[in-house]
């Protein structure tokens, strides 16, 4: 999942709500008014996000990807309010601002190989798929991985390789990564990842306890392998399940 914490919610959500069951049938309208309202928030939260806007091509990304058919059928109208839904196993699809704020944090260019670290439904790795050379995605719960898997493939994705396994493992047969993007909380920095991480990599991943004061951080590995680290956003996040 997941939500961002310490500011108001929105009036806009409810009646996007109405907008989207009532008038949408293609989403288009939606998608714009949704990127309309993250930069919004971006603009109300700079004080946490240390930006003042979304760079254009993580908007481009997400305007490539069709939310509505990452979600349970029956929660499709919700697919363009600025909240996560729940996708099954206990897990959820995150917030769309989140998705926006954390791909923009990972700063990435054409060139990059990214690791992800909690498939899920797949929404993320596909925006990440858009925006990289290459996404290596690690799911722990296998039926999310699979069927993720076969969404994206069906969507015709061919730069994405999947694993079902322990995220706090990350991938070491294809490190190091140019970034690296976590989207379930870890109690501490995942130190298998940051070794994973290329030098002058970036990683995103929430940091904090289970239920309690989380913070998205972003990690930057500088040339030498020195690890500068900032966190910048409250945030409620999903654990990272530790499988051992
Ligand atoms: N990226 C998703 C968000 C998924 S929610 C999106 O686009 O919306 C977090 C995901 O992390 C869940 O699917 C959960 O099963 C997964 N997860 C939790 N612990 C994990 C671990 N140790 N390794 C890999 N995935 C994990």
């Amino acid at each position: 999942m997941c939500v961002i914490l310490g500011h108001r919610k929105t009036r806009r959500t409810g009646l996007l709500t109405k907008m989207v069951s009532d008038r949408y049938d293609d989403f288009t309208d939606a998608r714009e008014a949704l990127i309309a309202e993250i930069e919004a928030e971006v603009v109300e939260t700079r004080g946490f996000l240390g930006i003042d806007r979304i760079d254009s091509k993580v908007f481009q990304a997400m305007r490539a990807v069709p939310r509505e058919d990452f979600v349970p059928e029956s929660v499709r109208d919700l697919a363009y309010v600025n909240r996560p839904l729940a996708i099954g196993h206990g897990q959820t699809i995150s917030q769309p601002f989140i998705v926006a704020a954390m791909t923009n944090a990972l700063a990435l260019s054409p060139s990059d190989r990214v690791l992800e670290i909690g498939t899920g439904c797949g929404y993320q790795t596909a925006v990440l798929a858009h925006l990289a050379r290459h996404v290596y995605t690690v799911e722990v719960i296998e039926r999310l991985a699979q069927s993720a898997r076969a969404r994206l493939t069906a969507q015709g994705y061919g730069n994405i390789d999947f694993r079902v396994g322990d995220g706090w493992l990350g991938w070491a047969e294809h490190a190091p990564y140019d970034a690296i993007i976590v989207t379930a909380a870890a109690p501490e920095q995942p130190a298998a990842l940051l070794d994973q991480l290329a030098e002058g990599g970036r990683m995103i991943v929430p940091i904090g306890p289970t239920g309690g004061a989380q913070r998205l951080t972003r990690i930057e590995k500088r040339p030498g392998g020195e690890l500068h680290s900032s966190g910048f956003l409250p945030v409620a996040f999903v654990p990272l399940i530790k499988s051992r």
